[in-house]
């Protein structure tokens, strides 16, 4: 029974756009009334209506450590106590830039934001800032936040409401953002080839997890990196996802490669709103106010949003065994859903780094956005709806990833498992 959802969200419709302040939220492409929420603990959610079920969507991302992590709840009281904000310098932000230099490679400086979509914006500024050019290439399904020089062939709500062309994105912008298909480095040649000494800036997911979960093709971060040296352009690895959960020091330790700038979000906030970008001091240093390139925010580096980063971050810093345990729950689960649908006798491609996964519904690898939106939407529709209705709570369209978090228990993850077995019979019985 979902009652009081369907009542808040019918509520909702009349005053927030489309009744969710995001739009995958909405289970646009799925259908449905999404639930609406109510608590959480560790691996578990609480609806409006009472429900349980258990979390593979965690924020996005943010809950690594599972909902309402003790030490992070002590943290933000203790701090909401004091003060909320004061938009002036505090040791805590000093010590959060000093932590995040200590975990991630490759950086010196950190500018803290409030989403991951300032950071990715704010990353390509200093990028153009720095190098004196205007374009930017960027991947067919990658998603980098909402600032409009990304919403050109973008992934997440953007493909799952198949929006072509967003209105409201002048042409003037949307000509500076040249696209690639993920994977295929030479067609970045070409545009390279074709914009010689235009380009300021490639910005890509190192594992794509706005069209499902795609591994980068091998050698393919590599030659980004080549290509860009080569040609002195900023490499913006995107690491909103990635960072903190691929590895302590993302995606560039686990893949080891070496970015010009990243940008973070979802985990370096544990569970508020955070974002950030870094890299070397000599590009970071021509951010104002030391160089030219304006930056700036009310709310950034405000204490309670830092503790909560900065308690999490640390958690994950002292446990770095967390990242081998995730990698197995996640394996377990994959191997467990691929024994699943070929029992079925379904097809599926179930691609998974670390603890980021997704299911697609075909024979088809799935290593771009043309191959992800070739798979069967009706069939993910189904299995979603089934799996919601047996307590588990999936991401509401194959253009999202799936986020493990350290909460889940063999128990979860066996419970998980049996009610892929009985959709799958549901299924096959329709
Ligand atoms: N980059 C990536 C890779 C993302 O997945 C997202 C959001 N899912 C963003 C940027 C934008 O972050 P935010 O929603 O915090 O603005």
């Amino acid at each position: 029974m979902n009652t009081r959802s369907q009542q808040l969200f019918e509520r909702a419709r009349q005053f927030i756009p489309g009744g969710v302040n995001s739009p995958v939220r909405a289970f646009k492409s799925v259908g449905g009334t999404p639930l609406f929420l109510r608590d959480a603990k560790g691996a578990y959610l609480y609806d409006a209506d009472g429900n349980r079920y258990i979390d593979y969507i965690n924020s996005w991302g943010p809950m690594i450590l599972g909902h309402a992590y003790e030490p992070v709840v002590t943290a933000i009281q203790r701090q909401a106590a004091s003060s909320t904000s004061f938009g002036a310098p505090t040791e805590l932000e000093v010590e959060m830039a000093a932590l995040i230099v200590e975990m991630v490679p490759h950086i010196e400086m950190v500018r803290m934001v409030n989403s991951g979509t300032e950071a990715c914006m704010s990353a390509i500024r200093l990028a153009r800032g720095y190098t004196g050019r205007n374009k930017i290439i960027k991947f067919e399904g990658n998603y980098h936040g909402h600032a409009d020089s990304f919403l050109v062939s973008a992934g997440s709500g953007v493909a799952t409401l198949n929006i072509q062309q967003v209105p409201g994105v002048t042409p003037a912008v949307a000509q500076d953002t040249l696209t690639a298909p993920y994977n295929n480095l030479s067609v970045v040649e070409d545009l390279i080839d074709e914009h010689k000494g235009e380009i300021a800036a490639i910005i890509v997911e190192p594992v794509a997890g706005n069209m499902g979960c795609i591994p980068p093709a091998e050698g393919f971060l590599e030659g980004l990196r080549r290509l860009c040296t080569r040609e002195g352009i900023v490499f913006i690895l995107d690491e909103v996802m990635t960072g903190f959960r691929l590895a302590r020091g993302g995606a560039q330790e686990y893949f080891n490669i070496q970015a010009d700038l990243v940008t973070f979000g979802k985990i370096i906030g544990g569970g508020l709103p955070v974002g950030a970008f870094a890299g070397s001091r000599a590009i970071m240093e021509e951010i104002a106010p030391a160089g030219k390139v304006y930056q700036a925010g009310t709310l950034s580096g405000n204490p309670l949003a830092m503790v909560a980063g900065y308690t999490t971050l640390k958690e994950l810093y002292n446990h770095p065994e967390l990242y081998a345990r995730l990698q197995q729950k996640t394996s377990y689960l994959v191997e467990g859903l691929k024994g699943v649908f070929g029992i079925g006798n379904i097809f599926s491609q179930i691609n998974h780094v670390g603890s980021m996964m997704s299911v697609h519904f075909t024979e088809y690898p799935i290593t771009d956005f043309v191959s992800a939106s070739g798979a069967n939407n009706e069939l993910f529709k189904k299995f979603f709806h089934a799996m919601l209705n047996r307590g588990i709570y999936l991401p509401p369209s194959a253009f999202e990833s799936w986020f493990l978090s350290d909460a889940l228990a063999q128990e979860d993850l066996d419970r998980t498992l049996e009610a892929a077995r009985e959709t799958m019979e549901e299924i096959a019985a329709i």
